[in-house]
């Protein structure tokens, strides 16, 4: 078992040290190291068991730091940035020599970001570099959402989970990369296509691997429960291909009546997509936890946050 503590001090200390350190932001906990320390970024790779071609996001205290890690800066990025930072959008943006070829998986631009929670914020303002910090779960796996969580992926494999509560968006960041200047989506997450929209007008989206050699960690299978996961637009009808199966139902607002649903999760009663956004993974964390035959996700509306959703439960069925 790992330290779940909220001393930023001893976290200093550990990171200090070349160790990692996991820790809370707004979107889901990171597995956190010295973005210029060797020792560090091999041990977050090889305690996530994560491949090399996938390369990690830099976490940065602010704004005015961008420009120790990248070489170039279209408007539309800083445009990006002043709207969203501290906050939720990652940018992929021409990396500086000065970049570890780990941190980047051999590329040219490196992934970055201002993340939004104050316990985090403080680390970084008291550290003398910046952290690479990819989901805290094991590769694959559902990212985590609470000190809880990465303690039950990693137990003593690392020593300190920096407990910052349970994450307020609860899904990745926004990724957004540039082709000629201009922004190209390549994750969909936290941030809204319709919020990025409206600050830098209509963007492409290349979220799926077959379309997008630039974005090398959007695999399909990921994010997944290891329990089967099927999507469905309508739940009791999907339920009748499962007769005598143990079946755990993610819902978006509705709370079904059916006498063979034993275990089911709404998401958000009011329907609200940012409050279904922040439950998702504590949702599917806990189905996968019932030793269940199958889950069936609904599939959400797809627009806003919705979106988002709909692609991470993509990723969940499609390793099943
Ligand atoms: P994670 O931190 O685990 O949420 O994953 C980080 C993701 O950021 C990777 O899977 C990549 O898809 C993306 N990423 C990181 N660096 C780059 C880059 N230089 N170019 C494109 N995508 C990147
Ligand atoms: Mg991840």
């Amino acid at each position: 078992m790992s330290i779940i503590s909220k001393d930023i001090s001893k976290a200093v200390a550990l990171l200090n040290n070349e160790e990692l350190v996991a820790i809370p932001t707004e979107t889901v906990y990171g597995l956190a190291g010295n973005i210029y320390s060797k020792t560090a970024i091999t041990s977050i790779f090889t305690t996530k068991q994560r491949p090399l071609f996938n390369p990690l996001i830099v976490h940065i205290p602010s704004i005015h730091h961008l420009d120790t890690i990248v070489s170039a800066i279209p408007e539309k990025a800083t445009q990006l940035a002043r709207a969203f930072w501290p906050g939720s959008l990652t940018l992929v943006l021409p990396k500086k020599d000065t970049i570890p070829d780990i941190i980047t998986a051999g590329k040219t631009t490196v992934a970055v970001r201002v993340p939004n929670h104050p316990l985090t914020l403080e680390l970084l303002k008291q550290l003398e570099f910046p952290l690479a910090a990819p989901s805290a779960n094991p590769f694959n796996r559902i990212s985590p959402t609470t000190a809880q969580h990465v303690d039950a992926y990693f137990k003593d494999a690392i020593q300190m989970v920096l407990d910052g509560g349970a994450c307020k968006n609860g899904i990745e960041s926004t990724i957004v990369g540039f082709e000629n200047n201009e922004p190209v989506i390549y994750r969909l997450g936290s941030i809204s296509v319709e919020d990025i929209e409206a600050i830098v007008g209509p963007i492409t989206i290349k979220n799926k691997k077959e379309n997008n050699p630039e974005a090398p960690g959007m695999l399909d299978k990921h994010y997944a429960p290891t329990t089967p996961t099927v999507l469905s637009h309508d739940i009791l009808e999907t339920l009748t291909k499962y007769p005598n199966k143990r079946v755990g139902i993610l819902a978006f607002k509705e709370q079904l009546k059916n006498d063979k649903v034993t275990h089911q999760i709404t998401v958000s009663k009011i329907g609200d997509l940012v409050e279904a956004t922040s439950k998702l993974y504590e949702a599917l964390h806990q189905l996968d936890h019932l030793n269940l035959d199958v889950i069936i996700a609904e599939i959400f509306p797809d627009y806003g946050l919705g979106k988002s959703i709909n692609d991470r439960l993509q990723r969940a069925a499609h390793a099943s």
